[in-house]
C-alpha cells in the first residue's frame, strides 16, 4: 500500500481528483465519519460484551453487520481534544501540537488536515457536534460546533456567525443539523464528507428526555476488577482519582441533588420548565429512596456503578437511535449504496474495570476505542478484523477512500486494503502510546509505551520513572506488572528495543520530548 501511495503523491494533485482505483464506476464515495464522546467498547452490543448484550445498540450494529467491526483499534493519546487532533491530521500529538485538554494553546488549524485536502479534492465537507480544540475549525464548508464541552440540554452551538442556543436535547440536535445538511449536500452533486461529533456519553452522562427511564430499574453486571487494590502495579495505577468509590460525585456524576441549586454546576439549569418537571418525575424517586438508603462502603460503591451505567447507557441510546436514524435516511434517500459510514469513539473508557470511570490509561479499556466501517461494495458485509488499527490512520483512510492521494507526512497508514480484507504482510505489530496531561484532574501521571498483539511495555516516564510490563495473553485484565520478572526478560528487551525503534520513526525521542514538554506545560 505504501507504493501506491508514493506513486499518488508522485502524480500529485492530478491524481488527487481521481476517483479511488476500487471504486465502481467515476462516482466518489459520500463519507460520514461518526464520533461519540467516551463511548467504550464494552458497551456496544456488537463486541458481544456483557453490558452491549443487556443494553443493546441496534443502530450502531447494523454497521457491523454491514461492514467491518475492528476488535483492536488503539487510539495514540486517550483523551478528547488530542484524540480528534490526531484524527484530523494523522500525526501524533507532539507533532500536531495538541497534547492535552487543558492548559494548552489552542490547535494550529492552519496546518494541513483531512478535510482541508478533500475540500481541495472537490469535496464538500462539513462538521457537526463536539469540536473541543480551541480555535475555528478550518477545512469544513459548513460547521456548528459545541463551545468546549458543550451541553445536553438546551446547548449553544458556535458557527461562522457566533453563537446561538438551541432548545432540544444536543444528541437529538446534533442529528437533526446533520440530516439536514447532508440533504443540502446531496442536491449540490458534490461528494461530500460530514463528521458528525457526538458530546454524548461524556460526563456527567446526562440522558435524554426520550431516554430517562430506560434503565432506571435495571441491574447491570459488574467488572470483576470493581474491588481493585492495585496490588501488583505501580503507583500510577495507586495514586489515580477517577475512581467510582472516591472521584465519582453523588450529586454532579449521579444526579441524586439534595441541593438542586447545584444542577447548575453541570448545565442541567439550562433545562426549561417541561424538560425540569420530566426530569424531577424520574429522578425525586431515586434521590429519596438513595438518601434513605444509608449505604455505605462496598455497598454504595456498588450502588454508585449502577447509577453511572443507568445513565451512561441511556445517553449511549440516544446516539444508538441517532446512527439508526441516519443509515434510514441514507437509505430512503437513495444514498446508502454510495456513502461509506464509520462509526468511532474519541477513546475508550472504563465502565468500573480497576473500579474506574474516564479513561487516560494505556491499559486496554481506555487505549481501545470502537470502530466500526460500512463500504457497500467494497467491505464484506460481518466481517471483523483483529490487526492493530489505530486513530492515526484515520485521516490516511478517508483520502484513500475518496481516492486522494496520503501526504506523505501522516504517520499512519491508510486501513483501506484491511478494510478489502488484505492487510499488507508488513502491516504494523505494534503500536506507539503518549500520554501528557500531569499534573491534572484524575492525576493519570505521564506514560509512552509500546504495545504488542500480546505484550504492552509502559514507561511512567517524568513523574516517578517507572516501567510497567503487562501480557495480555496470561493476564487480560492487567492486574499483574511482570516488568521484573526474570522470566520476562527476553520480552522485555525485545520490548525496549522495538518502543526506541517506534520512538525514532516518530520523531518521539527523549531529546524531543526535551523541547515538547515545555511547550504543554
Ligand atoms: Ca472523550
Amino acid at each position: 500500500m505504501r507504493a501506491n501511495i508514493t506513486l499518488l503523491a508522485a502524480l500529485g494533485t492530478a491524481a488527487a481528483i481521481q476517483p479511488a482505483i476500487s471504486q465502481k464506476g467515476p462516482q466518489r464515495p459520500n463519507i460520514i465519519y461518526i464520533m461519540s464522546d467516551d463511548h467504550a467498547y464494552q458497551a456496544i452490543s456488537a463486541y458481544g460484551h456483557q453490558i452491549g448484550r443487556i443494553a443493546p445498540t441496534p443502530g450502531i450494529d447494523r454497521i457491523a453487520s454491514n461492514g467491518m467491526r475492528f476488535t483492536r483499534c488503539l487510539v495514540t493519546n486517550s483523551i478528547s481534544g488530542p484524540c480528534r487532533a490526531v484524527v484530523l491530521t494523522g500525526k501524533y500529538s507532539h507533532l500536531n501540537g495538541f497534547a492535552k485538554n487543558e492548559g494548552q494553546a489552542p490547535f494550529d488549524g492552519s496546518q494541513q488536515t483531512f478535510p482541508k485536502i478533500l475540500q481541495a479534492a472537490g469535496y464538500t465537507t462539513a462538521i457537526i457536534g463536539k469540536w473541543h480544540l480551541g480555535s475555528d475549525p478550518t477545512g469544513f464548508d459548513h460547521w456548528e460546533v459545541l463551545p468546549g464541552q458543550g451541553h445536553y440540554y438546551n446547548p449553544e452551538f458556535i458557527d461562522r456567525n457566533g453563537r446561538h442556543t438551541e432548545n432540544g436535547y444536543v444528541t437529538e440536535l446534533i442529528t437533526d443539523k446533520s440530516l439536514k445538511w447532508i440533504s443540502g449536500a446531496k442536491a449540490s452533486g458534490k461528494p461530500f464528507m460530514l463528521m458528525m461529533h457526538h458530546k454524548a456519553p461524556h460526563r456527567e452522562w446526562q440522558p435524554g428526555p426520550r431516554e430517562l427511564t430506560l434503565y432506571k430499574d435495571v441491574k447491570f453486571p459488574e467488572p470483576a476488577t470493581l474491588f481493585d487494590d492495585y496490588s501488583g502495579r505501580g503507583r500510577a495505577a495507586r495514586e489515580q482519582d477517577m475512581t467510582i468509590s472516591k472521584t465519582m460525585r453523588i450529586e454532579e456524576d449521579l444526579k441524586l441533588y439534595k441541593d438542586k441549586g447545584k444542577m447548575k454546576n453541570t448545565g442541567l439549569n439550562r433545562m426549561d420548565a417541561g424538560q425540569m418537571e420530566e426530569w424531577n418525575k424520574t429522578y425525586d424517586p431515586i434521590i429519596r429512596e438513595f438518601y434513605e438508603s444509608g449505604l455505605t462502603g462496598d455497598e454504595l460503591v456498588r450502588y454508585k456503578y449502577q447509577r453511572y451505567m443507568q445513565d451512561y447507557l441511556a445517553c449511549i441510546a440516544a446516539v444508538d437511535k441517532s446512527v439508526g436514524q441516519l443509515l434510514d435516511y441514507l437509505r430512503s434517500n437513495g444514498l446508502d449504496k454510495n456513502t461509506i459510514v464509520i462509526y468511532a469513539s474519541d477513546q475508550g473508557f472504563y465502565l468500573g474495570e480497576h473500579g474506574w470511570f474516564d479513561k487516560r490509561f494505556m491499559f486496554e479499556e481506555s487505549y481501545r476505542t470502537p470502530l466500526l466501517i460500512q463500504w457497500p461494495g467494497v467491505v464484506k458485509a460481518g466481517s471483523v478484523n483483529s490487526d492493530i488499527v489505530s486513530n492515526l490512520d484515520f485521516a490516511e483512510t478517508i483520502l484513500d477512500m475518496a481516492g486522494v492521494s496520503v501526504p506523505a507526512d501522516m504517520q499512519g497508514r491508510s486501513m483501506v486494503p484491511v478494510l478489502k480484507g488484505k492487510t499488507p504482510a508488513d502491516w504494523r505489530k505494534e503500536h506507539y502510546y503518549h500520554y501528557y496531561e500531569y499534573p491534572a484532574v484524575h492525576s493519570v501521571k505521564r506514560h509512552y509505551g509500546i504495545s504488542t498483539e500480546r505484550y504492552k511495555l509502559m514507561h511512567f516516564y517524568y513523574d516517578i520513572d517507572e516501567w510497567e510490563l503487562y501480557d495480555l495473553k496470561t493476564d487480560p485484565m492487567e492486574m499483574k506488572n511482570v516488568y521484573n520478572d526474570p522470566s520476562y526478560a527476553t520480552v522485555r528487551k525485545d520490548l525496549h528495543e522495538r518502543l526506541e525503534k517506534l520512538r525514532v520513526q516518530f520523531r518521539d525521542t527523549d531529546e524531543s520530548l526535551k523541547s515538547f514538554l515545555p511547550a504543554v506545560k
